[in-house]
């Protein structure tokens, strides 16, 4: 069974980068769907510059013209704090036992995974596919990360393939190139009034001018 793949993110706003990574990823990986799923209220990060509903209005503009990205708003929906955990609790139980799920995230994400809520029990869940940029593997970075992180990606280290045939448990790394563009810049570009042209889709930066997000009051 083809994989789904999830890339949550604060999307502050979504910019090539992201968009590049779920796409890389659903053609390596063979993925049936990416599913973008906007934090609503993050609980590892400064709260987002600008609402739940204007980060995901941009990922909706964003991934229009791609029949197989999809918007998935329960998190950005909810005013209590989301943890990873329960929302992939919640598409286990609304997919099925058997359908295969892959969290995707860069690596930088990947090297912090200890210190999300229950970690040990998201692999139970889900896969997780971690994007790293060809010549810096997450085999040569692994060995800063906290023991049990090591011991995690040690022992669940599996092969493209693996993602299909299985439901959950095991880590694939993917060699993608990383585009160097963050949601940072991208907000401190608009602050100064520079150009953010060919960084983000240009629906994404007409909404951000339209109702005048990142700029300073
Ligand atoms: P910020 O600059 O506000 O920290 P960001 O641009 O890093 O934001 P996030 O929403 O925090 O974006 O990232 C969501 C996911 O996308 C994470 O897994 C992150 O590793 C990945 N990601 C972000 N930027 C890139 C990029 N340029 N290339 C590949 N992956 C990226």
């Amino acid at each position: 069974m083809k994989p789904i793949g999830i890339l949550g993110g604060t999307f502050d706003p979504i910019h090539y980068g992201h968009l590049r990574l779920a796409e890389e990823m659903r053609e390596l990986a063979g993925l049936q769907q990416v599913r973008f799923i906007p934090t609503g209220n993050p609980p590892h990060r400064d709260t987002p510059q600008v609402t739940a509903h204007h980060r995901s209005a941009m990922v909706q503009l964003a991934i229009a013209d791609h029949p197989d990205f999809v918007l998935d708003e329960r998190e950005a929906k909810k005013t209590i704090k989301c943890f990873t955990i329960n929302t992939l609790r919640e598409l286990r139980s609304e997919l099925g036992e058997t359908q295969p799920l892959c969290l995707l995230m860069g690596g930088d994400a990947f090297l912090q995974l200890h210190t999300w809520h229950e970690w040990e029990q998201l692999l139970d869940l889900t896969h997780i596919v971690v994007g790293y940029r060809p010549g810096f593997t997450l085999e040569e970075r692994i060995h800063s990360a906290p023991a049990q992180l090591r011991k995690h990606y040690q022992e669940r280290l599996c092969s493209v393939d693996y993602l299909s045939q299985q439901a959950a448990g095991g880590i694939a790394e993917l060699a993608i190139p990383k585009l160097e563009i963050s949601a940072t810049l991208i907000r401190s570009r608009v602050a100064e009034n520079r150009t953010i042209r060919y960084l983000l889709p240009a629906t994404v930066a007409d909404y951000i001018y339209q109702h005048h997000l990142y700029t300073p009051c």
